[in-house]
Order: C-alpha cells, then sequence, then structure tokens
C-alpha cells in the first residue's frame, strides 16, 4: 500500500513516454552498414549538441530563448566547425517528435493502461520534459501529447528552466503541491535522475520500459498490469495508427 506514501509520478518524454533519438536509430535500416552509418552521423549530431562550446546554444533552446529556426543556424555552423564536414540533414529532425503520426511522436501504447491505473489509485500523473519551441512565432504545438492522459505537463521552454537543474524540480514540486518524497521520477538521461534524486525526489532510470514498469510497481507495491493489459495495449496502438496524436 506504498501508493498512498506517494502523490505523484513524472514522467519524462522523449526516450520515456515517445522513443528516444536512440531507439528510432536501433531500429531504422536493414542492413548493418546502414545501421552504422546512422549511428556515426547520430554520434556526430550528439557530439555537437553536447560539446561544452555549444552548450550556451543548447541551453537557450531548451529554456525558449530560442526557437529551432533561430538554433538550426548556430547549430550548423558548430557542426561544421566540430566535423569539417557541412551538416546535410532537415532541420526536421529536430522537430520531427511534434508531427503527428510519425513514430517519434507516437507515446508507446504499453504506457496507457498503466498511466490510467496509477491515476485510478489517485496519483497525480505527470510530464517533465526538456523540449523547444519550434517556430520563432512560438505558435506550433510543442509535444505529441494528448492532455486527456496528464494532470499536467511542464515543459522547459515554456518555463525557462530545465532539467536537471534543481529549479525546475522544485518548480514541479510546488505546482502539484507535494513534497519530494511523495514523488517518482522517471527518465532515460542518468543526468536527469541524479539531478531529482539531489532534490529527493524517487527516480527510476529508464533504459528498458517493461523494467520500469516493473520498477514502478515494487515502489508503488501495486499491480499496474492487470489482465486486460495487452488487450488495452493493443485497443490503444489501433487507436494511434488511425488518429494523430493531436
Ligand atoms: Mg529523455
Amino acid at each position: 500500500m506504498n501508493s498512498r506514501k506517494y502523490k505523484a509520478v513524472i514522467l519524462d518524454m522523449g526516450g520515456v513516454l515517445i522513443p528516444g533519438p536512440a531507439d528510432l536509430h536501433s531500429k531504422k535500416g536493414k542492413k548493418s552498414e546502414d545501421l552504422g552509418k546512422k549511428a556515426e552521423s547520430l554520434q556526430k549530431i550528439f557530439k555537437t549538441l553536447f560539446s561544452e562550446d555549444f552548450s550556451n546554444h543548447w541551453h537557450d533552446l531548451e529554456c525558449g530563448i530560442t526557437s529551432i529556426q533561430e538554433f538550426y543556424p548556430y547549430f550548423k555552423t558548430f557542426y561544421y566547425s566540430h566535423h569539417g564536414e557541412e551538416y546535410l540533414g532537415a532541420i526536421e529532425i529536430f522537430s520531427n517528435h511534434t508531427i503527428p503520426g510519425r513514430p517519434e511522436s507516437t507515446v508507446k501504447p504499453i504506457w496507457f493502461p498503466v498511466l490510467k491505473k496509477i491515476r485510478e489509485e489517485g496519483l497525480k500523473v505527470a510530464v517533465l520534459t526538456n523540449n523547444f519551441w519550434i517556430d520563432s512565432t512560438r505558435s506550433e504545438k510543442t509535444t505529441p501529447l494528448d492532455e486527456k492522459h496528464y494532470d499536467i505537463i511542464f515543459e522547459s521552454c515554456k518555463l525557462g528552466m530545465r532539467k536537471p537543474n534543481r529549479d525546475i524540480y522544485e518548480h514541479v514540486l510546488s505546482e502539484l503541491k507535494i513534497q519530494p518524497e511523495e514523488a517518482i521520477f522517471i527518465d532515460d538521461l542518468i543526468q536527469n535522475i541524479e539531478g531529482a534524486n539531489q532534490v529527493g525526489l524517487t527516480t527510476i532510470h529508464c533504459t528498458d520500459i517493461d523494467k520500469t514498469i516493473s520498477s514502478l510497481e515494487d515502489i508503488l507495491e501495486i499491480s499496474l498490469k492487470n489482465d486486460n493489459f495487452e488487450k488495452e495495449q493493443l485497443l490503444e496502438a489501433s487507436k494511434i495508427t488511425t488518429c494523430p496524436a493531436n
């Protein structure tokens, strides 16, 4: 009955609810050489995104100071300086997750019955994502999530704060009106897990969805996979393929 101790489950978006870039690259391509090339191109993109000399541009994007449109020319310039070659990919690589119907924007169906059960137990379900504005007018949709499945969605670009900094976790707790020990936080990036641990949240580092849900069951001491688990997953999956995710 540990679910009574907890009042909210807070989930990351990319790499937890929807696929992350690494998930998508591992599934694309049929030939091993294609996979090798894609992995190499992803590594190059990440090298630029997470390099020290580029960090202020990445910060400004995730904190909503710039949009993808404004960020992209900087990215191309730094990519050239890091790798000695032009970045030939399209700007869409950064915003595909907001386009309905794409694999990048599809919530993994396994989550729907789990989120429903968590809410039935009286806990809140929140999302905390480091994301960004897509266009310079800040009018395009910034997540593919259907709000009905979540009590509240926290977006770094709208808050001007980002994970793994302490202030964003404290803001989320304050908005949810809960204490750190009443929250469970799930993220695929270890830095974000470490940031949440420092604030005192209970955390699950998501490297595998099934294991993550099992860990959640252990912490909450409730079963999240009911008898209809597989049937509900299939039903949700069929809904996703026939209607856009918002
Ligand atoms: Mg993530």
